[in-house]
């Protein structure tokens, strides 16, 4: 199973984050241009958006046992 965690890939000037990753679906997260010139809010964001982001693993091999799949 991989475990799920949160990567910056990618910062503005070497100090405002720019893009995040996460590590087990590597779907990306970018930071919005108002935050650019905030290093503090924009990993706040992307860190935001990492925890309520949903791992789309069903590509990624194993099953990591029952899935709780919401459908509406
Ligand atoms: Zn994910």
């Amino acid at each position: 199973m991989v475990e799920r965690s949160f990567k910056i890939l990618q910062r503005f000037g070497n100090q405002v984050p720019s893009m995040a990753s996460c590590s087990r679906c590597h779907y990306k997260f970018l930071t919005p241009s108002k935050l650019q010139r905030d290093p503090i809010r924009a990993e706040q964001y992307l860190r935001e958006k990492f925890g309520l982001h949903e791992c789309k693993g069903e590509t990624l091999g194993d099953p990591v046992g029952p899935r709780m799949i919401r459908r509406t």
